[in-house]
């Protein structure tokens, strides 16, 4: 007998068919003689319905109202989801947030998860009782109910699968797994058996919109067996591993893209020390998060030209906040663009390999495709290019490093 946390996202419940759908699928795991929790998100689009009517009542509101308004959305989910159980003979019922109690702090809107109480819920399910708890939510230390941040509801199954101590936490979705590169994309992308923690880590946080990064760092944490698989297939999913248990390692296991980020150019910054403290400072003090770094060395020793990359949300503060100390640093000119898009090349292989940024270069080069700007990790290479190069950047990458499906 295992214990297993399932959970469904939006599109796995977007309708009354669908979560009697789940319903079958929860059952044919209590069937397996297994121990169920189900953390559901809302409907597809319920968030994002919910958020603009907070937006259109007052475009700057309490954050703890919109928690209240924003949350609503998995109690309808958990409650149809609870009562579909029952209709199939299954004792099951709903968690909202605060009654487990998923306990966070108090950064509404989003909130971090400190601890869950998991009393009750571990006497329920040694019974057998099948519990729905809603995703997304908690509660504050003073009894708000707080949200975990867009996407949080996979967070929240992780979280609860780590406190249970679950032996799987499934994340069903309406993608069957994670992909060397979006089969939307390459066509001769692959579905990937096992990836490490790691790479899905870099995976998510470079634009892989399959699992919210703070889910995956959460798994990797506290050790989370997680598998990503559709709801509406019967085909094993992808499981999010540690390294060694993945036996044959690819140099590469991955290539993600991310159209959420923007340029900065400062062209002649003067060249002294400090100067670089005085531009990202401010910037971090507006929490404008910068991402790719480059500086070149000054040919005059007088001054330099800056290129960097913030997210496109924030490009319209970054420059703000840059044009307002202006004369403070001096600069001749800010030029703002936000035609790129970040590539990244990703695998743990690359540790223990030479050479895999030059083949990135050379198929790049090859395709006549300019690298604006570089930055690497232990684990990853990313390049921002225009973004007309997407699609080919991808696929050139994805078949230098002998990606394609054969
Ligand atoms: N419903 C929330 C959202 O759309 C949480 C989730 O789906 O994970 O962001
Ligand atoms: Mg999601």
């Amino acid at each position: 007998m295992a214990r297993i946390v399932m959970k469904f996202g939006g599109t796995s419940v977007a309708d009354v068919d669908r979560i009697k759908n789940v319903a079958r699928r929860v059952q044919a795991e209590v069937a397996r003689g297994n121990q169920v929790a189900v953390v559901v998100s809302a409907m597809a689009g319920e968030t994002n319905k919910l958020v603009e009517y907070c937006r259109s009542v007052a475009p700057i509101h309490d954050a703890r109202e919109y928690d209240t308004v924003v949350a609503s959305g998995e109690q309808v989910t958990a409650g149809l989801t609870a009562m579909a159980l029952q209709e199939l003979g299954i004792t099951a019922r709903s968690w909202l947030g605060w009654q487990i109690a998923i306990q966070t702090d108090d950064v509404h809107g989003k909130a971090r998860i400190h601890e869950i109480k998991t009393t009750e819920l571990d006497r329920r399910l040694n019974a057998g009782e099948v519990a729905v708890v809603a995703g997304f939510q908690g509660v504050a230390p003073n009894g708000r109910i707080t949200t975990l941040g867009r996407g949080g509801s996979d967070t929240s199954a992780v979280a609860l699968a780590a406190a249970l101590g679950a032996d799987r936490c499934d994340i069903y979705t309406d993608v069957d797994g994670v992909y060397t590169c979006d089969p939307r994309i390459v066509r001769g992308a692959r579905k990937l058996n096992k990836i490490t923690y790691e790479e899905m880590l870099e995976m998510a946080s470079q634009g892989a919109k399959v699992l919210q990064t703070r889910s995956v760092e959460m798994a990797m944490k506290h050790r989370v067996r997680v598998q990503v698989l559709s709801s509406f297939e019967d085909t094993p999913g992808t499981l999010v591993v540690d390294e060694d248990e993945i036996v044959e390692q690819e140099v590469v296991s991955g290539i993600a893209y991310s159209r959420d980020e923007a340029k900065i150019t400062l062209v002649q910054v003067p060249d002294r020390p400090g100067i670089a403290a005085s531009i990202f400072g401010p910037l971090a003090d507006a929490a404008v998060n910068v991402d790719m770094i480059v500086q070149n060395v000054s040919e005059n020793g007088k001054s330099t030209d800056l290129t960097f990359t913030v997210g496109k949300t924030d490009l319209d503060r970054a420059v703000q906040v840059l044009n307002n100390i202006r004369d403070e640093l001096g600069f001749a000119r800010l030029i703002p663009d936000q035609n790129v898009v970040k590539i990244s090349v990703i695998g743990v292989g690359m540790r223990s390999h030479a050479g895999v940024a030059q083949r990135m270069f050379k198929a790049l080069a090859e395709n006549g495709i300019n690298i604006q700007v570089i930055s690497t990790s232990e684990i990853k290479i990313s390049v921002l290019v225009e973004e007309k190069y997407l699609e080919l950047a991808c696929r050139a990458l994805h078949s230098a490093y002998g990606l394609d499906a054969s």
